[in-house]
Formats: structure tokens, C-alpha cells, sequence
């Protein structure tokens, strides 16, 4: 488990500007920073000829130690924008063990009044930043950022990128040695693209030679200010995996990028298909999504209100982390919708309903921070929530309620997307190195990649048909608001949920029924979701007068969530099964072997599917994780999450454990 995250610690000086009390060391020198920063960081990566000359469709990838106040990202943010193509990207990758809080960054910034048009858009998307990757995209896609919160010892191997040009400014290295360690440089050297650079404002000897060790080419140059000496480097060597922290098997190794026209077929509009359009669009695809119905949302993501609720575990689960980095990405899109309309961040109130969930309330609580989550008693949970509760609980500030189908809507808004309603794609063919979408002998689209997002029905595509998906419904009940239900102020969670109102109505929810294929809702399940309600709280049930409602006029509705047996999305290429099978049978016999043979992907094709009840927290971040397998850009979480939610995984554990595991139910 790692350590609670801290946010940085900040004195400020007679000028108004921040100093570390945790390092005892300044953010950016007293008189020169923007000079400073541009000399060391920008020239000595040759930025502005770099950008100059980027093709459209190019990204460079910018790696940092040490993200602080983010100057040296707008400096970069800033250039890239004055004199790149406008279809160049730019994605910065930078570490951090001590955030800065929202107020301290607003008011570090302030300082760089030229900086504002780019440090403002992050102060407005700076929110739910916790442990781990979290992403923010600007400029529709143009600029990313990928902020590793932690330990840089302990973030960057969990990295997967390609980084052009390093900016290491990890404080002095007498003051924060953690920083310059032989360690750290083997990760930066990983992490190298052929011939990256590097540029750091110290000139001291062993930093040096630990970055010539690992295979750069350093110069040293004359500094500015009261810089003496700052050195820039060409990454020359090709580094033996030293310490190799990322050793990639090939069935989950990067597939072969694909050349030729960026058009991708996206089938089916929910959270998932929808996100997965984005994310390529952002990034210069020409997207059509094929939706079978009249409208997007129409199936498990048109609930009225979904819950942005986090199980996470203490013990830092794959799960878990997808979960933190997928709730921060989601709330930093909500931040572009309509409050209390499309969404609201009125909290979420897990109640510790009985001694077990009290236990590990207990430990979530002793493994997040406060900004996270919050253990409350009885009384502040009941001044919280505005109605009386039966016990306290674990509450999540920064969560609350979305409408599924307006992030939908909103993420379709790209110029690169077409929608392409009532397209029901029965079968997929590849002609010519192309997928074509075929409803019975009616041709619909064709494209070089096809991303299939429809829940358990993926399993009607050949190649998925041995996922074991399955399918769990879930009912919700639309219980019209009172007067004295408008009390309620944040989500109140125990066994089912329910939710302040949204357009006069609060959403209750939610029934699991593992048989039912039927999507009509029911009496007997109103009636169930009204007891999950009397166990939340008698009292908002009393202040709604369920108990005088006649279940028989309660509306509602029921759809399919869409479950892996481990819990996890599935998320990424997939092999062709029986080529799998042949190529990798000697792990039926000796599971540690890792064969050195490429894996037989199905070329082009890629599954955003698998999200179960938590699809408005993972669907959009795997979009950006499909995008980044498709495009070969580094991907938006920690290796070991990308392959824990991999397609490949069920045939290689099948494989492995020498049995097939059938579909636990059929679409
Ligand atoms: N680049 C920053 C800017 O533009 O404002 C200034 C960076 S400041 C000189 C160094 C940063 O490194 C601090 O924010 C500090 O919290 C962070 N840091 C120090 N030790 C670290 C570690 N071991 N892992 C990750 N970040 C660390």
C-alpha cells in the first residue's frame, strides 16, 4: 500500500511566492523564473524547432520530475501553442508526490499573468486529484496532461510511454536526493524515445554521470541568472532493461500501429462507445458510431441519475486505482457540463450499515486523504445529508450524481464524430484489411479499426463470443421529489442509493436480478428498491411517503449491467483465440514460461466493455485508454491496470489453468 497522499506544504515568501517546507527549497528561482525555466527546459530540449517542424498528427511526449506549480508545463503549453500545426499534439507526463492544493496553485499562478489563458484552464479542471494517473485533457484533445501523483520511485515504472524531451527539476539535489538516484535515472532511460532529450538546471557531477550511465549524452552549458552551469543531453543508448519493472508478455504487448487513412468505427453509443469516440476524435480520427437505437444512452447508460460511487480497497487494487484515476477524469468532464442539470457534486454517503462495512470504513479511511474521503458519525453524516440516517458513515465530498445520457450527448460533440442512429451491426467482416459493419446484408460502414462497446452483446461477434461477460439487471425506481424530500443533499448509499432530486424527481436504485432478460420494469422490484429506501433512511421515506405510493404507479426502468468475473472492464486488443491457443500451448504445462512469439492479434480490432455498475468511472477513462492503444501513445494508466483489464486475459488464465471458462450467460 502506498502512502496517504500529502499536499504540499507551502511558506510564502515577502514576494509572494511559494517555498516547500517539506524540501526546504524553492519552486522557482526569486527573479528569473520564466527566463530561468525556458533557458534550462525549453532550449535545451530544442522546443520551439521542435514544435515548429511537428507533422500533423505528431505528438511529442514531454516527461517531468516534479510537476509543482506547473510552470514549466504552461512555458511548454504556451510555445507548443505559438508555433505548432494545428493538428500537433502535445502531451506532458509529469510526477508529484505533494500536489498543491487548489487555492495554493491558484495563488502560485496568479504570479504569471501571461501564463493565464493556459494555467486557468487547468485551475479549472483541477479537481478529484488523488494517488495515481490522473489525466486532463485541453484544447479539445490537443494538449494532455498526465499527472502521476506519488512517489517518482514508485510512479514512473509503472509508466508506458515514450517520452521525446525530459525536464528534471525534482528541487536541488543536496536538498532532495531522492530525486537524482541511479534508480530514477534507469526509469528515465526506459522511458527514453529514440534520441530523447533532456534538460535539468543542475550541473552537479553525479547527477551527471548517473544520466551518462544510463545512456545519455550530456553537455554541460552556461546558465542564467545565478545558474552558473545547466546541462542539456541526447539520449543515445538503448538501455538494457535494468532494473525492469516493465517486462511486457507478448499477448500484452503494444500490436502493430496501424498506417493509412485514422478512421475507426465505434459501435454502440453508451458511456463506453461514446468515450471511446471521443478520445480517438480528440485525436484526429474520423469516427462514425453505430448505435442500433434512436437515440444514444438507450440501454444501461440512460438512467436519469448515475451514481459516482468509489469501492475502493486499501490494499491499492488494480480496481481500486482505475477507480481513483477514472473518478478524477470523470469529474474533470463533468466540470464541462450543466451543475445541477447534467450533474452535481453533492457528495456520496456510504453508510457503515453494519459492523463489517464499519471495518472497512475504518481502513479506507487510514488509506485516503481527507480531500478523498471522510469518516463521519451519525450526527455529521445526518447535518451532511439533511435527513436522519441510522448510522454514520464514509463520505466522498467530491462525488455525487451525473446524467449518463448529457455526458453521452456531450462527448459526441466532436466535428470528427459521425452518429449513426439506428445502425444495428449484426455481423463484421474484414475485406481488404478493412471491418466492414454488415445489419443482415445491408452494408452500414467500413473502417481499419472497430471499437465494439456494447456490453454483453460484444459476445455476438465471433471473435468475442468466448468473453465471459455477464449480463446482471438492474432496475431503478423515479420516485417524485416533496417538498420535505428536498432536505436531502447528497447521495445516501447502503445496500441500493438514492439521490437529491434532479428535474423534480430523485432516482432509487437499484434491484440485481442475475435471470431476467427482460427489460420491463416490474411491481416487485419498485417495491424492493422502496425497502432498500426504508433502509437508508425511514425518515426521507417518510418525507417522500413512499409507504402511501401505490407501487403499481411507480415508474421506472431496467436495463443490463454488463459484469467480467474479476470485476474489471475489458479494455483493449484481443488475439485471435485458437492461434493464441496453438502459439502459447506450452503455458498449459509451465505457466512462468513467457514465449518469445508475437502474439496473433486480431488486427484492428478493440473491446471498451465490461463496466458493471460503475461505468460513468471507468467507461470514459478506457476510452482514452483505447485511444492510446490504437494511436501507440502512452497509456492513461499504470501498465499492471492496462493488462489487468485486457481482453487477453481470460484466454491466457483459461490457458494457463487448462480449462475453458464458458460465457456465464448469453446476450
Ligand atoms: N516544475 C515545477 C514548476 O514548474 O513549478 C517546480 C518543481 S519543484 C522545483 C520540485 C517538485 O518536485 C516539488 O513540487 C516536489 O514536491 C516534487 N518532488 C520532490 N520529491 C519528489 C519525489 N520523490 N517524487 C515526486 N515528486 C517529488
Amino acid at each position: 500500500m502506498t502512502e496517504v497522499t500529502q499536499y504540499a506544504q507551502i511558506d510564502w515568501d515577502e514576494q509572494g511566492r511559494p517555498h516547500s517546507r517539506q524540501f526546504d527549497d524553492i519552486y522557482f528561482s526569486k527573479d528569473q523564473s520564466l527566463e530561468e525555466t525556458r533557458h534550462v527546459f525549453i532550449d535545451q530540449n530544442d522546443l520551439r524547432q521542435r514544435f515548429s517542424t511537428m507533422a500533423p498528427e505528431q505528438c511529442l511526449v514531454i516527461g517531468e520530475t516534479g510537476f509543482g506549480t506547473g510552470l514549466n508545463f504552461f512555458c511548454a503549453w504556451q510555445l507548443f501553442n505559438e508555433c505548432a500545426n494545428a493538428d500537433a499534439r502535445l502531451h506532458f507526463i509529469s510526477v508529484e508526490k505533494y500536489p498543491l492544493s487548489h487555492a495554493d496553485l491558484a495563488r502560485a499562478l496568479a504570479l504569471w499573468p501571461e501564463l493565464a489563458p493556459f494555467s486557468a484552464a487547468l485551475l479549472a479542471q483541477y479537481v478529484a486529484v488523488h494517488d495515481g494517473f490522473q489525466t486532463f485533457v485541453f484544447d479539445q484533445g490537443r494538449v494532455r496532461l498526465t499527472l502521476m501523483i506519488g512517489d517518482a520511485l514508485e510512479q514512473l515504472p509503472q509508466l508506458d510511454a515514450e517520452v521525446d524531451a525530459w525536464f528534471l527539476d525534482g528541487f536541488a539535489p543536496a536538498k532532495n536526493p531522492q530525486m537524482w538516484t541511479p534508480e530514477l535515472f534507469t526509469q528515465i532511460g526506459r522511458l527514453c524515445a529514440a534520441n530523447a532529450t533532456l534538460g535539468t538546471f543542475t550541473s552537479t557531477g553525479w547527477v551527471r554521470r548517473g544520466l551518462i550511465a544510463v545512456g545519455f549524452e550530456m553537455k554541460r552549458i552556461p546558465g542564467i541568472g545565478k545558474k552558473w552551469e545547466v546541462l542539456r543531453g541526447v539520449f543515445r543508448g538503448t538501455p538494457e532493461p535494468q532494473d525492469n519493472s516493465v517486462t511486457v508478455a507478448p499477448w500484452f504487448a503494444r500490436p502493430p500501429v496501424l498506417t493509412g487513412p485514422r478512421q475507426a468505427l465505434v459501435i454502440g453509443a453508451g458511456l463506453a462507445g461514446c468515450a471511446t469516440a471521443a478520445s480517438l476524435a480528440a485525436r484526429g480520427w474520423q469516427v462514425s458510431v453505430l448505435e442500433r437505437h434512436a437515440t444514444v444512452a438507450a440501454e444501461a447508460s440512460g438512467n436519469p441519475q448515475g451514481v459516482l460511487y468509489l469501492k475502493l480497497s486499501a490494499h491499492g487494487t488494480a480496481l481500486s486505482r482505475l477507480i481513483l484515476s477514472g473518478f478524477g477524469y470523470t469529474r474533470r468532464l463533468l466540470q464541462c457540463l450543466q451543475r445541477g442539470q447534467d450533474w452535481d457534486a453533492c457528495g456520496v454517503l456510504q453508510l457503515a450499515f453494519d459492523s463489517k462495512e464499519e471495518q472497512r470504513q475504518e481502513t479506507l479511511a487510514n488509506a485516503f486523504d481527507r480531500q478523498l474521503l471522510q469518516r463521519l458519525s451519525r450526527e455529521q453524516a445526518q447535518a451532511v445529508a439533511g435527513v436522519a440516517l441510522a448510522s454514520g458513515g464514509l463520505f466522498y465530498p467530491q462525488a455525487g450524481w451525473a446524467h449518463p445520457p448529457a455526458l453521452c450527448q456531450a462527448q459526441l460533440q466532436h466535428p470528427n464524430i459521425t452518429l449513426l442512429t439506428h445502425h444495428q451491426v449484426m455481423q463484421l467482416r474484414k475485406v481488404d484489411g478493412l471491418w466492414q459493419a454488415w445489419e443482415s446484408e445491408k452494408f452500414l460502414a467500413s473502417a481499419a479499426v472497430v471499437v465494439l462497446a456494447t456490453a454483453a452483446e460484444i459476445q455476438r461477434f465471433e471473435p468475442c463470443a468466448g468473453l465471459p461477460l455477464k449480463r446482471i439487471r438492474g432496475q431503478i425506481t423515479r420516485l417524485p421529489a416533496t417538498a420535505r424530500s428536498q432536505a436531502l443533499n447528497t447521495v445516501v448509499c447502503a445496500d441500493g442509493y438514492v439521490a437529491p432530486s434532479r428535474g423534480g424527481e430523485h432516482t432509487l436504485g437499484a434491484s440485481f436480478d442475475f435471470h431476467s432478460l427482460d427489460t420491463t420494469p416490474t411491481v416487485e422490484e419498485h417495491i424492493g428498491n422502496l425497502h432498500l429506501l426504508d433502509e437508508i433512511s425511514s425518515d426521507l421515506a417518510e418525507r417522500l411517503d413512499t409507504h402511501h405510493i401505490d407501487p403499481h404507479t411507480l415508474q421506472g426502468r431496467a436495463a443490463f449491467r454488463c459484469t467480467s468475473p474479476d470485476y474489471l472492464p475489458i479494455v483493449g486488443p484481443l488475439a485471435e483465440r485458437q492461434l493464441f491457443d496453438q502459439q502459447y500451448a506450452v503455458l498449459a504445462k509451465d505457466a512462468r514460461q513467457v514465449p518469445n512469439t508475437p502474439c496473433p492479434w486480431i488486427e484492428g480490432l478493440y473491446i471498451n466493455s465490461g463496466h458493471g455498475s460503475r461505468g460513468i468511472i471507468t467507461a470514459p477513462l478506457s476510452g482514452e485508454l483505447i485511444a492510446a492503444w490504437i494511436d501507440d501513445a502512452p497509456l492513461p494508466v499504470p501498465r499492471d491496470v492496462a493488462e489487468a483489464c485486457h481482453p487477453n486475459r481470460f484466454m491466457l488464465r483459461e490457458l494457463i489453468r487448462g480449462k475453458k471458462t464458458a460465457p456465464t450467460s448469453k446476450p
